[in-house]
Formats: structure tokens, sequence, C-alpha cells
């Protein structure tokens, strides 16, 4: 027997259902390069606690991760490995850009440095910062839940001539915006 209803409504039932147990059983991998790291780990320790979001248990294989989490400066070199890393993750997936250097390059503007992870593989939840506070990664960890359970993914990538693919804010996300936001 089919459970397929004419209106659709025993299939958008169970794609709820599944996409609800996807956000509360996130299997992250840590793509960890750099300073960002450190923050990292203090948002998975005890006091924030991110076991609470179903986000606490790291796989090390791609093909075990369902979100990977980019976490530090990325350069040119590393930057083929980290494509082969989200190329091998199994389908639904989802990547998280921890840190302003993974968001846009940050302050690192110079040759040797990927001016923002949306080049090369598409971003779905930007947490800038340097470091984000562990607040603002729960924030982030939260607009990723709901993403899933709406069922999005993101599938393009920032295109610099055009400004597509990046949320506005961030592409004025330079050192002078950073340091009038912690001035202010
Ligand atoms: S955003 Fe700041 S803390 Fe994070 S990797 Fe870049 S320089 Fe380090």
């Amino acid at each position: 027997m089919s459970l397929n209803s004419p209106t659709g409504f025993f299939s958008t039932k169970i794609t709820d259902a599944l996409n609800w147990a996807r956000k509360f059983s996130i299997f992250q991998y840590p793509f960890v390069t750099a300073c960002c790291g450190m923050e990292y780990m203090s948002t998975a320790a005890s006091h924030y606690d991110v076991d609470r979001f179903g986000a606490g248990f790291p796989r090390f294989s791609p093909r075990q991760s369902d979100v990977l989490f980019v976490v530090g400066t990325i350069n040119h070199k590393m930057a083929p490995v980290l494509k082969s890393v989200y190329d091998q993750m199994c389908e639904p997936k989802w990547v998280v850009a921890f840190g302003v250097c993974t968001c846009t390059g940050g302050f690192y503007d110079n040759y040797s440095t990927v001016q923002g992870i949306d080049t090369i593989i598409p971003v779905d939840i930007y947490i800038p910062g340097c470091p984000p506070r562990p607040e603002n990664v729960l924030d982030g960890l939260m607009k990723l839940q709901d993403k899933i359970q709406k069922g999005e993914q993101s599938r393009t990538l920032y295109d610099p001539n055009a400004k597509t693919g990046r949320p506005a804010e961030l592409q004025k996300y330079t050192i002078t915006q950073h340091i009038k936001n912690i001035e202010s």
C-alpha cells in the first residue's frame, strides 16, 4: 500500500520527521586550521555544550559527516583538500564558515589566502568574528537547524563580480569594519 495521498500529505509528514531527526543528529566534520579552533573547542566543552543541540559528536571521516565546520584561515594550497573533503561527503550536507577568515579571508587580504571559502564550496551558515564568541556559534548552529528542518541547502558559490551568493553585510566585513565593531 502506498503511503502517498493525492495531496502528498504523508510524504510531506515523513520528510518533516526525517528533517527533525537530522537537525538533532548532526555529525560534524571539523576542518580546523588556525586560531578559531580554540573557540570551537570552547563551544564544544561543557559550559556551552553543543551536545544539547545534538551536534556534539565530531566525525573525522567526511563519508560519515553531514555538516562541514570550516574553522580558521584557508590558504590556496589547502583549498583543493577542503574541496576534496566536501566532495566526499554524502548528501544531504551542509557547510558552516566559522570565523571571518573562512567567511571572507578576514584581514588576510593577501596572495596566499582564500578570500572566503564560498568561492570554493557552497556555504550555508556564516559565523563571522575573530574569533566568534561561543554564543555566536550557538546562534549559527540554531540557524543551521532551521535550515535543515526546512530541507534547505546552499548550492551556490560566491561570485565576486556579480556580488551574489554571500550575505550583503559580509561583503563589507573588512578589517576596518571589524575594528569598528570591536570599538562600538
Ligand atoms: S578569524 Fe581570527 S581567530 Fe579565526 S582563524 Fe582568522 S585570525 Fe584566527
